[in-house]
């Protein structure tokens, strides 16, 4: 592990940069809110940027049945309970609620050419460095991804 201190921020910044051309041609319109100033993480910065990217192609295959009009994928940055967190929220079809814990699970997937490992490496990726990664249905419609990491210390 590259253990380093950067700015959940910068690379939240750096996988919407990575994902943008894809967005582009799947027709989803990219927001992105973050909290002003730095969220300090001690982590492998790769390893946070693999997970963002993860959640970021399931978000983008879950609104290939959208309209295209409708096709949002939105990234916030925040603090929460002492942790920095991020979320990732879709305007798919959203996940059976049943499935909610399960869709974790290694080789768990409903897709024709899916791996179903995305999210159990997103997972354990998260716990290697004290946090935790759950999933929800918005009240509007869709997925929302939350991803909770510990501060590396206070911000400024
Ligand atoms: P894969 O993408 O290869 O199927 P993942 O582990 O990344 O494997 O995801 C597992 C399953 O969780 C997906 O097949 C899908 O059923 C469900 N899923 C993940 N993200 C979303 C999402 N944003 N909206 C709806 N379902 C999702
Ligand atoms: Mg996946």
């Amino acid at each position: 592990i590259d253990w380093q201190e950067f700015d959940l921020n910068d690379v939240t910044s750096s996988a919407i940069h990575i994902i943008h051309g894809e967005a582009e041609r799947r027709g989803i319109k990219l927001t992105s809110t973050q909290l002003p100033g730095k969220l300090p993480v001690r982590a492998d910065k790769v390893h946070v940027q693999q997970v963002i990217l993860n959640l970021a192609t399931n978000a983008m295959d879950s609104m290939l049945d959208a309209l295209p009009a409708g096709r949002t994928l939105t990234f916030a940055t925040g603090l929460a309970n002492e942790k920095v967190e991020l979320r990732v929220s879709d305007t798919g079809d959203g996940i059976p609620e049943e499935r909610l814990n399960s869709i974790f699970e290694p080789f768990y997937t409903t897709k024709q050419a899916g791996t179903g490992l995305g999210l159990s490496i997103a997972r354990a990726i998260v716990e290697t460095y004290g946090g935790t990664i759950r999933a929800d249905n918005r009240p509007e419609g869709g997925a929302v991804f939350r991803v909770a990491l510990p501060l590396a210390r206070r911000p400024e």
